[in-house]
């Protein structure tokens, strides 16, 4: 097995260097954004200085090349999570939009008084209120699916839960705040024997898991760039082309029609039905960059980097950290660790961390059904990416026993 050459990585970018209060910067907030590259920076910066045009509507060569970058990026992730076709790829501006996109066109046109939904307790807000805004027009039921102590998914209890009245089941890959990979091929396989579409959202998934939407035969799948070393404000919804075709537009506007007069206007094919006014085509391209980049590193490699230092860091923590509880112990979770030491406040904590030069997450981390679960306020977070290292670790954990001796 090789092992990745981390201090080469870490070259790629150029914020790791920086020091916060004259320290080493430590960033461990990967779950809420990943640093960029500069291959991914470098894209953005030439998108603006060499082939900015708008796409699809000339016919000169700028407005041409930037058309065919957006265009490739979308086969790019085609092939990134294996779906049938181009067509089936979305950009959107994030894992949010993709959702909402989800909820109100498909929700809107095929949800009725009476129907449910199920979610889980582990969802991102953004998994939950854009059903929830549904309500405000149909009165469907949100069904909740469980966890268990560790922080697994509770399949009988979701077993349960689908029944003739179930419309779509809507769940996250990862969790974001239990790193909890949820079992998502086995979710929809039972979904599927009672003809009920599920949505996967993967923004925590893409940045560390090998996507296969064919595989695990997902209906639809969200995920977001800036979590996985692209750009901010891009991202994908993939959904499959029987249910996209039926679906009416999300928006409209310039881009997603294909005639239009006062009387009647006709929609543009798939996937450009669902893509009105200008897209952010130059973050597109640099979608397509990062991809190359995770790829070329190896999305196992870098799983398995990262998991190496969540061992080794829980296992620390474990050790050194006296009355330390750490939230999401399910086997083979993403390398994210909730805590809190003490019940001290999560946000002095990750004050008191910053100004020791650790950038980690406090808070309810978008997930306040899930504090609620947990019986807290909020937690604090830390989180690794591919650039993160052994010595940062050390770093942490000192920094954390400081913190929490302070506070006692
Ligand atoms: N879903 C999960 C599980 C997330 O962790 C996040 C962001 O943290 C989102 C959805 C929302 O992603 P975005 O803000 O990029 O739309």
């Amino acid at each position: 097995m090789e092992m990745l050459d981390i201090t080469k990585i870490r070259t790629d970018y150029p914020i790791l260097d920086r020091k916060i209060y004259g320290r080493p910067l430590v960033y461990l907030d990967n779950t809420a954004t990943s640093q960029t590259p500069d291959i991914v920076v470098n894209s953005i910066v030439n998108g603006y200085t060499s082939t900015k045009a708008n796409v699809h509507r000339g016919v000169h060569t700028l407005s041409m090349e930037a058309t065919e970058l957006q265009e490739s990026a979308r086969r790019k992730v085609r092939e990134f999570i294996n779906a049938p076709s181009a067509e089936e790829i979305i950009f959107t501006r994030g894992t949010t939009e993709a959702i909402n996109l989800v909820a109100a066109s498909y929700g809107g046109a095929f949800l009725k008084d009476g129907d449910e939904i199920i979610l889980s307790v582990m969802e991102h807000h953004s998994n939950i209120v854009p059903w929830q805004l549904l309500q405000r027009s149909t009165d469907i039921k949100i069904r909740v699916i469980p966890i268990l102590p560790d922080g697994s998914l509770d399949m009988d209890a979701y077993r349960k839960l689908l029944n003739e009245r179930t419309r779509i089941v809507s769940i996250c890959h990862a969790s974001n705040v239990l790193g909890t990979v949820n079992p998502v091929k086995e979710i929809i396989t039972e979904a599927h024997a009672r003809e009920i579409p599920v949505l996967i959202d993967g923004a925590q998934a893409a940045p560390h898991i090998k996507i296969d939407v064919q595989d695990i035969d997902a209906d639809f799948y969200a995920f977001s760039a800036h979590k996985m070393y692209g750009p901010a404000g891009v991202g994908v919804l993939y959904g499959k082309r029987t249910l996209l075709e039926k679906m009416p537009p999300y928006q409209g506007g310039g881009e997603m029609i294909e005639s239009v007069s006062f009387e009647k206007t006709t929609f543009a094919e798939l996937p450009y039905k669902f893509e009105a006014g200008t897209p952010d085509f130059i973050g597109i391209a640099a979608l397509h960059k990062a991809i190359d980049y995770m790829e070329n590193i190896g999305i196992e490699a870098i799983a398995r980097h990262e998991h190496e230092l969540l061992e080794y860091t829980s296992r620390r923590m474990a050790e050194e950290i006296p009355d330390l509880r750490i939230y999401g112990t399910a086997p083979g979770k993403c390398a994210i660790i909730s805590f809190l030491v003490n019940g001290e406040h999560h946000y002095d904590m990750g004050m008191l961390l910053d100004k020791l030069g650790i950038a980690v997450r406090t808070g309810h981390h978008c997930a306040q059904p899930l504090m609620q679960h947990l019986g807290v306020e909020g937690v604090v977070r830390a989180s690794f990416a591919v650039y993160n290292t052994r010595e940062e670790c050390d770093l942490f954990i000192d920094a954390l026993k400081r913190v929490a001796q302070m506070l006692r």
